[in-house]
């Protein structure tokens, strides 16, 4: 597969350290609040891209961290800390907001058919390997205590900045932030890995530690729990392109300095969900939810859909227009596929399987082109070949695309066989559209459908009679 990599600005052949094996490993969810749309387009990007790995064969062992200590509002190492925001938010305990949020998330990513990742790692789990590793950063001299924290010496490295040509000067993170510099760096660029003495005396969570009672910084957490269950190398991190700086740039080079070697070969970054007013973020308290999207009558796979639509490293513009153009889209397949459900008979015609099947692959081959893929489904649609190798072929692509495109389609049917549901005006335009059409009166046929989609629902004959679907 050919892959972009942030690190080397490339896109470039895939190729796993252990043959047939991929160590993949993504950054979890702050869980202070509901994850909002545009973080789960990362992870359904992420999902997509794990599970055509597999699809195509390799043995993927994907690790999770949850951050519930030590993320800061900037990132880096000001501001508040998320994890207590949320707490005083709801009045709990941080642990209470944990647990909240860890369950929500993982029901949000349920509905949009996200798999768990093999292992899922609660930083607050893990604090003695973060001590344990902190410690030999120290030892090794890539690490020094100052004004009662632990920092890590970027000084020491020959390359910091992997993904991007930051120069010290524009980093400025406390002008960013509008807050003072911490004076106890030795280079601007350095960061906390433990906080023994900060700002944050209310700190809810706090540990032993050789360097006295505190409590881990945010990026620390993602290089232990890899190292742990992955190993010393990594053939796959993944996360939101807003992770490169400053996040992955200082998980690299913790990692390299404890490890002494290049630590993890690919960097997978998706691009941002914005909103016409710019990037949506938890912290500024305006986000959409799928449970909103629910309540406003969208089904998470028709958010899955719009997300495939476009390419992982692009900014996505999220508007209700969009979303209701890929709901019509996606509606109008699922009407598509329904008639095959009920054909489906005869033997698969291997060619035309494989043909198709090919595109299919080599779409998501080359830099997961998951909008290519889903052409590929409609190229599936036009073939000539019988329903039995079509419904074949759409159950192996929904493997990867995870849009559940058949069972829908089999509830899309018996859904259109049970009108009850159907508002009694509606089904008398219906009714007067049949006879319009019988009398090839064809003209007032049109227009009777334009006003029942004016009224939400869509009408249209298929070889199974009328089917009646609600927008
Ligand atoms: P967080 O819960 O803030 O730690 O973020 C979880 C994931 O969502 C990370 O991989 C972020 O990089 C990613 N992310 C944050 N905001 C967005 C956005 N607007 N669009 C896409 N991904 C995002
Ligand atoms: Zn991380």
């Amino acid at each position: 597969m050919q892959l972009y990599n942030s690190a080397t600005r490339k896109k470039e052949e895939f190729i796993p350290r252990e043959a047939g094996k991929v160590s993949m490993y993504t950054c979890g969810p702050t869980v202070y609040h509901f994850a909002h749309i545009g973080n789960l387009r990362s992870y359904i990007m992420e999902d997509i891209l794990e599970k055509h790995l597999r699809f195509t064969g390799l043995d993927v062992k994907r690790v999770m961290n949850i951050t519930d200590v030590g993320h800061l509002t900037s990132d880096g190492d000001t501001g508040d800390d998320k994890m207590l925001k949320g707490a005083k938010r709801e009045k709990k305990t941080v642990m209470e907001i944990a647990k909240f949020y860890t369950d929500a998330f993982f029901a949000d990513c349920a509905k949009l058919n996200i798999k768990t990742p093999d292992v899922v790692e609660p930083a607050t789990g893990c604090i003695d390997d973060f001590i344990c590793v902190i410690s030999s950063l120290i030892e090794k001299g890539y690490a020094y205590e100052a004004g009662g924290n632990i920092y890590f010496d970027t000084g020491k490295l020959d390359k910091y900045y992997i993904f991007n040509d930051f120069k010290e000067e524009d980093l400025a993170v406390g002008v960013r932030e509008g807050v003072e510099e911490d004076s106890n760096k030795r280079n601007k660029a350095d960061f906390v890995l433990w906080f023994t003495k900060s700002k944050f005396d209310d700190q809810e969570l706090k540990w032993d530690s050789p360097w006295g009672v505190g409590y881990p910084g945010w990026h620390i957490e993602c290089s232990c729990i890899s190292m742990k269950h992955l190993g010393e190398y990594l053939d796959l991190h993944c996360g939101g392109i807003d992770n490169a700086f400053p996040h992955h740039t200082n998980e690299i080079a913790q990692s390299e300095a404890y490890v002494g070697h290049e630590w993890c070969n690919y960097w997978f970054h998706v691009h941002h969900l914005n909103t016409n007013s710019g990037k949506m973020s938890k912290s500024s308290g305006e986000f959409l939810t799928v449970s909103l999207l629910e309540e406003k009558g969208y089904s998470p796979l028709v958010y899955r859909f719009f997300c495939l639509q476009s390419h992982y490293r692009k900014n996505l513009v999220f508007s209700w227009d969009n979303l209701d153009n890929a709901k019509l889209t996606f509606n109008k397949l699922i009407a598509k596929i329904a008639p095959l459900t009920t054909e489906a008979a005869g033997e698969i015609d291997k060619a035309e399987y494989d043909r198709l099947m090919n595109g299919f692959v080599s779409a998501l081959d080359n830099d997961l082109n998951t909008a290519l893929a889903v052409t590929s489904v409609y190229d599936v649609l036009k073939s000539t070949a019988n329903a039995s190798t079509k419904l074949a072929l759409l159950n192996e692509f929904d493997k990867v695309l995870g849009l559940d495109m058949v069972e829908t389609a089999k509830k899309f049917l018996e859904a259109a066989d049970d009108t009850s549901d159907i508002p009694a005006e509606v089904m008398e335009l219906v009714e007067q559209r049949k006879a319009a059409r019988k009398e090839k009166n064809f003209a007032l046929a049109d227009e009777l459908r334009d006003k029942i989609s004016a009224m939400g629902y869509e009408v249209k004959e298929t070889r199974q009679g009328t089917e009646i679907i609600k927008l």
